[in-house]
C-alpha cells in the first residue's frame, strides 16, 4: 500500500528520471516495511524505488520522510508509525535511535536472532555459492543470549563539547562523528557510568580540553573501559592527543577508589585518524592489564589486545569451535589470528600441540603469559602476519597441521594464506568469523580447494546490533569425493 503527498515543485527543472520525478527529498510517503537490510534498516518499495528506512521494522506501516534519493533507491526516516509491526518493542535505551551503537533495538530479541540467522544464510547462499538444500543440512540454529543487556565488557567513549560548551562523552551517532551524550549504556557494563563521571569531573576541574576533530586540538579523545566479567576488575585507558596527561594524580585519585580498579593507562594518539587507540600505551597506576576467565581459562588482557566483548557468548562460541575441531588429544592444531591465545588455550587442553599466530606483539606477550598462568605447555605463539608466519614456519620446520582454526578480522582471510592452508592439507578447518560476507567468500575458495562445508553455526555476541559471529567447519574431501563434486 502506497500513498504520496508530494510537495509543490517545478518538474521541468527536475532532471531525474522515472519515479524520481515524483519524489523529492523531504517528501513524506507511506511505506510498508517488507524486509530488513544487512545493516538493520527497514526496506520498503514505492513505485519500484527501494527505500531504506532507518529504524523500520518488518511489518511496520509508517509515514517516512525521504532523506536522500539516488538512482533506483533512496533513504528515509520514520516520521510517524501508522501501524507498528507485531515484532516491534519499545527500546530500553532513551537514545537508541540517534546512537550508532544499536541498530535493531526496536526489533524483539527473538526476531533479532532470526534476522541474524537469515543474514548468515543469505551470505552463504549468495556469496558462498552454497545451495539452499546444503544449507538446510549444515546450518545449526543460532545460539542466542539469555539476557541481552549489560553484556559488553568493553566500550570506547569519545569526548567532546555539546552546543552549550559543556564537556560530554557518549557514542557517535550512526555514520557520523557527532557525539550523542551518554554515560549509562544499557548494553555496556554498569560500572562505566561512575568511571565516566569521574573522568568528566577531572576534566572540568582541571581545565582539560576534549579533543576536537575539526581543529585537531584538545587532549582527551576517548576513554576505553574494560571490565572483567567474572573478576570484576576494571581498566581505564585514556586515548590522548599528546604524550602526557596533566594533573594525572587527580585523575588517579578519582579512579583508583572505584571498586575493582586495577589499571589506569594512557595511549597517545596524535594522528588525525578514525583509528581510536594509539600504537602504544603507558600505565599510570596499577597493572597494565586486567584478568578475566572464559570457561576454566584465565586470561590477561592489555589495553591494545583484542578480547571478545561478550564473555558469556564467547564461551559458547569457543566451545562450538572446539567441538567442530573434533580433537582426540593427538592433533597438531594451528590457531591463526589468535589474539591473546583465547581459543589456543581451549584447543590445547584437548590437542597434542597448538601453534598460535598473531600480528599484535603485545597480544602475543599476553598469550605467552596466559599459557603460563594456566599451566599449559603444549602451545607456542608466533608474532607476525599469519600469511607470512605460517608459510615461513612450515618451510623451516616441515610442520604439518591436522586442524587449522582461523578467526580473522572483518576483511577475512588473505588469499596467500588460503593457498598456504590448502597446501598444509589439514583434515579440518574451523573458521570463526565476525563477518559472514567475507566468511562466505572464503568458504567458496576453500571449497574450491577440496573441502566440504560440514557445519555453520551463528552465535549472537552483539545483541541489538546487526553483527553476528559465525563458526563454520570444513573437512577435507578424499580424492574420490573431490572428483564427484
Ligand atoms: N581469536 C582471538 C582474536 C580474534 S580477533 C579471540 O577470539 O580473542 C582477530 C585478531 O587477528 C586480532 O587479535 C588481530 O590483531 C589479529 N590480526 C589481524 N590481522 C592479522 C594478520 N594478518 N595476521 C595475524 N593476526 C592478525
Amino acid at each position: 500500500m502506497i500513498a504520496k503527498q508530494c510537495t509543490q515543485r517545478n518538474l521541468e527543472k527536475d532532471e531525474r528520471k522515472g519515479h524520481e520525478l515524483f519524489m523529492q527529498k523531504n517528501d513524506i510517503v507511506t511505506v510498508n516495511i517488507e524486509d530488513m537490510s544487512v545493516n538493520g534498516e527497514g526496506i520498503g518499495h514505492i513505485d519500484g524505488l527501494t527505500l531504506f528506512v532507518k529504524d523500520g521494522i518488518i511489518g511496520d506501516l509508517a509515514s517516512v520522510r525521504i532523506t536522500k534519493l539516488k538512482k533506483g533507491y533512496g533513504y528515509g526516516r520514520i516520521e510517524k508509525l501508522i501501524a507498528p509491526s507485531a515484532d516491534r518493542v519499545a527500546p530500553v535505551c532513551p537514545i537508541a535511535r540517534p546512537c550508532g551503537g544499536c541498530q535493531i533495538q526496536e526489533l524483539s530479541y527473538e526476531k533479532q536472532l532470526a534476522f541474524k540467522e537469515k543474514k548468515v544464510r543469505q551470505n552463504m547462499e549468495r556469496l558462498g555459492g552454497v545451495s539452499a538444500k546444503e544449507l538446510d543440512r549444515v546450518m545449526e540454529p543460532i545460539i542466542g543470549m539469555e539476557d541481552p543487556w549489560h553484556y559488553r565488557n568493553k566500550a570506547q567513549f569519545p569526548f567532546g563539547r555539546d552546543k552549550d560548551g559543556r564537556i560530554i562523552c557518549g557514542f557517535y551517532a550512526g555514520r557520523t562523528h557527532s557525539i550523542i551524550e551518554t554515560t549509562d549504556c544499557p548494553v555496556g557494563a554498569r560500572e562505566n557510568k561512575r568511571i565516566l563521571e569521574a573522568i568528566l569531573a577531572y576534566m572540568e576541574e582541571n581545565g582539560i580540553e576534549p579533543y576536537d576533530e575539526q581543529t585537531g586540538r584538545g587532549l582527551i579523545r576517548h576513554a576505553m573501559i574494560r571490565t572483567g566479567y567474572y573478576t570484576k576488575e576494571q581498566m581505564v585507558c585514556l586515548v590522548i592527543n599528546g604524550k602526557r596527561l596533566p594533573a594525572a594524580g587527580d585523575l588517579i585519585g578519582r579512579l583508583s577508589v572505584i571498586p575493582g580498579m586495577k589499571s589506569i593507562c594512557i595511549s597517545p594518539n596524535e594522528k588525525r585518524t578514525n583509528v581510536i587507540m594509539g600504537q602504544t600505551y603507558e600505565t599510570l597506576w596499577g597493572d597494565g592489564y586486567i584478568y578475566d576467565y572464559i570457561g576454566e581459562n584465565k586470561y590477561r588482557i592489555s589495553p591494545l589486545s583484542f578480547y571478545q566483548v561478550n564473555p558469556l557468548q564467547t564461551e559458547k562460541l569457543y566451545r562450538t569451535a572446539l567441538s567442530y575441531a573434533g580433537l582426540t588429544g593427538k592433533e597438531i592444531v594451528w590457531d591463526l589470528y589468535c589474539g591473546i591465545g583465547t581459543i589456543s588455550l581451549f584447543l590445547a587442553r584437548q590437542a597434542g600441540q597448538v601453534y598460535g599466530v598473531e600480528i599484535v606483539p603485545a597480544a602475543v606477550e599476553d598469550a605467552v603469559e596466559n599459557a603460563k598462568q594456566n599451566g599449559i605447555t603444549n602451545v607456542e605463539f608466533f608474532a607476525g602476519a599469519a600469511e607470512k608466519v605460517v608459510p615461513a614456519v612450515c618451510k623451516e620446520r616441515a610442520e604439518k597441521a591436522d586442524v587449522i582454526v582461523v578467526d580473522p578480522p572483518r576483511k577475512g582471510l588473505d588469499e596467500t594464506l588460503i593457498a598456504t592452508i590448502l597446501q598444509m592439507e589439514p583434515a579440518r578447518i574451523v573458521y570463526v568469523s565476525c563477518d559472514s560476507a567475507t566468511l562466505a567468500r572464503d568458504v567458496r575458495r576453500i571449497r574450491e580447494g577440496g573441502y566440504a562445508l560440514e557445519r555453520v553455526r551463528p552465535v549472537d555476541q552483539f545483541g541489538h546490533g546487526v553483527h553476528v559471529e559465525t563458526v563454520a567447519l570444513l573437512s577435507k574431501l578424499n580424492t574420490k569425493q573431490h572428483i564427484n563434486v
